[in-house]
């Protein structure tokens, strides 16, 4: 099963207080696509211009993700940049161009309608909206968003969350929709606008996955350094939606959305261990492993020699390496 992936695709010039890197390949839908090729293939919907370098369609091609629906048009690709304090949950946008990303009118390929399990990444909710309207019978949407539009587009995010199974936002961005401090209370207050499922991502502190009966807490990989956070969300969101794609079925338990946190959590673990793409490009099926059967262990806080004879299954005999 695919997974279709709808998304801003961006040169990124990150600084944080210890580095600076310039034209880095970034945007929600190529750290999506990225996150999501570990489980499964991708259809990625998005708009870069003639500028946008061979390399990073290279680097798509060689993760199994489908390019046909990526428009390329004259003019400048998307260009933003950000800068990050020492608490590395602190970022300012320095610079945003949106160049041919103000052109984009998502217009979904044939082939690309029919896919199961659709990814909805930053993007104005309008154009969100847009995206539904051309897809057929999917079996679960997953939807990301930001501060920024729930400010300027608040309308049309609310109408999204009406048509949407799984709303993936970060702590501060469920307290500026529900305007609730409690993530508790927020979190059920965004299901009671439409969605199934809530994730609120905590950054290094992990992720909450509410629905209106079900609660799962999951940790965050403790990890020593953090070169670059840009993109971890994306990733997130992109390995949720890959790994669901890869079970294969029909109707997903809140079973199944666990397990897909937990992998969306590692994904996003390894994302931020390096600036835009690096550490993802060269990631080994083993060291997701290693990580998830860490993970296990690290949650667990029962007999610990029932899990001894664990051993790491892999979702899917379809995942690419
Ligand atoms: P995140 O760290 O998950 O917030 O995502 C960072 C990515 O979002 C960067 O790679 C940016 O290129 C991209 N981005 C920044 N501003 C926007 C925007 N207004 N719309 C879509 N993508 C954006």
């Amino acid at each position: 099963m695919s997974v279709l992936i709808v998304g801003s695709i961006a040169i990124d010039s990150i600084k944080t207080q210890l580095e600076e890197h310039p034209n880095l390949l970034g945007g929600s839908a190529s750290y999506g696509s990225i996150g999501a090729s570990f489980f499964s293939p991708v259809n990625l919907v998005g708009i870069v211009g003639t500028d946008f370098p061979q390399q990073y369609v290279d680097l798509f091609k060689s993760r199994r993700v489908d390019l046909v629906g990526l428009e390329v048009i004259e003019g400048k690709t998307f260009r933003w940049a950000g800068e990050y304090e020492w608490d590395m949950n602190n970022r300012k946008t320095l610079h945003t161009e949106l160049n041919v990303f103000e052109m984009f009118s998502p217009k979904l390929p044939a082939a690309y309608r029919s896919t199961p399990i659709i990814l909805l990444g930053n993007i104005n909710p309008g154009l969100q909206n847009h995206v539904l309207n051309q897809v057929e019978n999917p079996r679960f949407i997953v939807a990301d968003t930001m501060d920024l539009w729930i400010t300027i587009a608040r309308a049309d995010l609310i109408a999204l969350l009406k048509k949407i199974d799984l709303l993936a936002l970060n702590d501060g961005e469920v307290r500026q929709l529900t305007e609730e401090p409690n993530l508790i209370k927020a979190g059920r207050k965004i299901l009671e606008l439409g969605p199934k499922y809530v994730a609120i991502k905590k950054g290094e502190h992990g992720c909450l996955l509410l629905s209106r009966d079900e609660f799962f807490s999951c940790g965050a990989y403790p990890l020593d350094d953090i070169y670059d956070p840009t993109g971890a969300g994306d990733t997130f969101a992109g390995a949720f939606s890959g790994y669901l794609a890869s079970l294969e079925k029909e109707v997903f338990d809140f079973a199944d959305l666990k397990k897909a946190v937990v992998y969306g959590s590692l994904l996003a673990s390894f994302c931020v261990e390096s600036f835009s793409l690096e550490r993802l490009k060269n990631l080994s099926k083993k060291e997701i492993i290693d990580r998830y059967e860490w993970f296990k262990r690290a949650s667990y806080f029962g007999e610990i020699e029932k899990l001894s004879g664990a051993s790491g299954v892999w979702p899917t005999s379809s995942t690419v390496w």
